[in-house]
Parts: C-alpha cells; sequence; structure tokens
C-alpha cells in the first residue's frame, strides 16, 4: 500500500469509484445518455444567455438561484400535473449532487441508509462516501424479477431503521416502474426516515405511471428527485433537482457549498427550459427506439425486461463479460450492470438501434454455436 493510501478513511480503502467508461466508440449505448443533439433553436437561446452573464462573471451567482427554481417548479407542475412551489424546489449540480445534499443533511456517520438493489449504483457510493452505514435490501424474493415487493420492502425498512431510504422509479437498471402504493407503504413504515423517490427516468415512463411528486401533499420527508440529463437531453450540463415540502428545502442550504449553481449553469438551464418542448421533442422517438429494442431483441430469443426508462436490461446471455466485449469488439458500447446474463442497453437512434440489433444478431449466434 502506497503512504497515501494509508493515509485515507479506512471506510474508503479499497474501494473503486463510480466507472461507466468513456470510450470513442461509434455506438455508446452505456449511460443512457440522449442520442439527440441540443436543436439549433436552443443553441441559439444558450448561446445568447450565456454572452449575457460573461460581463458579469466578476460577480457570484443567485445563491439561491430563484428564476431557475421558478421555471423548475413550472416543469415539474407541467410534466406531473401536479402543483410545486419554486420553494419547493432545490437544485444542484446533476441529481448526484441534490441526492448526496439529501444524505450529507440525514445521513452520515452512524446512521443507516437502505436501499433496494438491484438499483443506481450511486445511492450507495454517494451513502457510503459520506460515512453513512448503507444496507443493501431485496427487491423480491423471485431472483428473476425485478419488481419491489411491498410487503418484502416494509419489513426490511422496519427491521433496519434507515435514516434515508431510497426508492427509484423507473429503476435505473432494471426499467421498471413503482407503484405509488409502496412509496405510501414505505413512508409509512419508516416514522424516523426520509424517503427518497429517484425519478431520473420519469418522463419515459408509459402513460398512466403516476410520479411521486402527487404524494408530496402532507409528506414532509418524501422527497422526489429528477434530472435534466436524461428526457432532457441535457447531461452535459450538470443540472438535476428535488421537489419536497419547503423545510426540506429550506434545509439543504446546510449543507450545499455557497454559490454551488455556476452563474452559466442557471443561465444555460434556464434557457433550456424556456425552450422544454424543443428539448422534450425526441422524448416519443426514444420510447418507440426503446419498444422496438424490447421486440427486437425478444426476436434474438433474448430476454428484455419491459421498460419505463431510456434503456432496457437485457437478460438470456450466457457469459455477460464475453457479450458485452463482443458487442464493443462490433463498435457497439453497452452496460455491464453486474447482474448475470443481463447487460443494460441504453435506447438511441433508430440507427443506433439497428446497429445494436446487428451487432446482438451476430454475439446471440455466436454464442449459440
Ligand atoms: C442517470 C441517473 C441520475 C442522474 O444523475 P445526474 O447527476 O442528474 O446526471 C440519477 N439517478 C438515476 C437513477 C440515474 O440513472
Amino acid at each position: 500500500m502506497s503512504e497515501l493510501a494509508g493515509l485515507i478513511r479506512p471506510d474508503l480503502q479499497g474501494r473503486t469509484p463510480y466507472g461507466a467508461p468513456q470510450l470513442a466508440v461509434p455506438v455508446a449505448l452505456n449511460t443512457n445518455e440522449s442520442s439527440y443533439d441540443v436543436p439549433p433553436e436552443v443553441v441559439d437561446a444558450i448561446s445568447a444567455a450565456v454572452t449575457a452573464e460573461a460581463a458579469h462573471l466578476n460577480r457570484y451567482p443567485d445563491r439561491e438561484f430563484v428564476r431557475l427554481r421558478e421555471r423548475l417548479a413550472a416543469y415539474v407542475h407541467r410534466t406531473t400535473g401536479c402543483p410545486v412551489s419554486a420553494e419547493q424546489v432545490w437544485a444542484g449540480n446533476g441529481s448526484n449532487e441534490v441526492l448526496q445534499h439529501v444524505v450529507q443533511a440525514f445521513g452520515g456517520p452512524g446512521r443507516v441508509a437502505l436501499g433496494f438493489t438491484p438499483s443506481y449504483s450511486m445511492h450507495p457510493i454517494i451513502s457510503e462516501g459520506i460515512g453513512t452505514t448503507w444496507v443493501d435490501g431485496l427487491r423480491g424474493r423471485d431472483p428473476g424479477r425485478f419488481d419491489v415487493d411491498a410487503d418484502l420492502a416494509v419489513e426490511q425498512v422496519q427491521r433496519h431503521d434507515p435514516d434515508v431510504v431510497f426508492l427509484c422509479s423507473p429503476n435505473n437498471p432494471t426499467g421498471t416502474s413503482l407503484d405509488l402504493s409502496v412509496v405510501e407503504r414505505v413512508y409509512e413504515a419508516a416514522p424516523h426516515s426520509v424517503v427518497v423517490v429517484d425519478e431520473a427516468y420519469a418522463e419515459f415512463a408509459r402513460p398512466g405511471t403516476p410520479s411521486a411528486v402527487s404524494l408530496l401533499p402532507g409528506r414532509p420527508r418524501l422527497v422526489v428527485t429528477r434530472t435534466m440529463s436524461k428526457a432532457f437531453a441535457f447531461a452535459g450540463v450538470r443540472l438535476g433537482y428535488l421537489a419536497a415540502d419547503t423545510e426540506f428545502t429550506d434545509l439543504m442550504r446546510l449543507v450545499r457549498l455557497p454559490y454551488h449553481l455556476s452563474s452559466v449553469t442557471q443561465a444555460i438551464a434556464c434557457a433550456a427550459l424556456d425552450h422544454a418542448d424543443l428539448m422534450l421533442a425526441t422524448v416519443e422517438a426514444v420510447k418507440q427506439t426503446r419498444d422496438e429494442l424490447v421486440s427486437g431483441c425478444m426476436a434474438l430469443g433474448l430476454v428484455p425486461v419491459p421498460s419505463d426508462a431510456n434503456f432496457v436490461l437485457v437478460g438470456g446471455f450466457a457469459d455477460e463479460r464475453a457479450s458485452w466485449q463482443a458487442l464493443l469488439d462490433r463498435g457497439v458500447l453497452v452496460r455491464d450492470v453486474g447482474i448475470r446474463h443481463h447487460l443494460r442497453i441504453t435506447a438511441g437512434t433508430p440507427a443506433e438501434n439497428a446497429a445494436v440489433l446487428d451487432a446482438l444478431r451476430v454475439v446471440t449466434e455466436g454464442e449459440s454455436a
């Protein structure tokens, strides 16, 4: 062990960082980004917003990002049908930072966070990064299914008495949505806990999938996190947000660094939110591509999990690591999420979908040969 490695906090020794490969490949479908560029009209609006900000970059940004919060509140209202005030919204550099704020405020050393695995790998990394004990809960008793079993979730919440509970809907990496009754039951079963519902993929859900934002009234310990990185097709900007009780958002000020959202970030996000229709224009196309990816995989004898997100978890690989490499050898980068026999594939453009299905055809033929 190097001298430095010996000095790091004992609970961080030997850990590996978050590490989705960033490789220059023709077809990159491994981090659930949008494959569609920002539309030219929005590019112009962004350029103008940055120019207007440039001369004032000698000053710190608006620490309370009021204009941005108003726009995010309007966006949440519009995409969920639930009225939310600007004071109920909090934002950060990606929803990862927002999640970190939540854990900084409610988790930490001597405290416990519970999630239901497989789910978003950053929930434990963020929790443990600030000394919170992570408990890997079970989603269900049948390893071939990925729905959260409500009774089992309640049982685990009661057993571990966590300070923070993570739910994720639609869930990464499985694509499955949660019934709101699961959120309600977990909330009731955990009277000392903040309950986080990570809705990073909410805009891709199939019709009739309600948002947990509708459960906020009367639930001061509930928080719903969202992001501009996925459906909003704006991952490079790093802007995530949450909706919760106004008292909850107020508490986030205790842990955020001063001026954490730069003037440029705020201006760019506002400009894009003013063109939300254009930014969301490809969501329907992505949903269609996703559904075609599901049917295409089924036709190849693979076992895709029905998805409410912009990706599909595909089972049926004899050796997922070998298949991951074989796909990469054909210029297609997908994600090995550590679930045996499964790979996660982002829904990209129709051309990317055709490329991944072509590559899968060759790879699966090779496997059965
Ligand atoms: C991609 C993703 C996020 C988004 O992170 P950002 O920091 O907003 O880019 C959050 N939660 C889940 C489950 C995700 O898959």
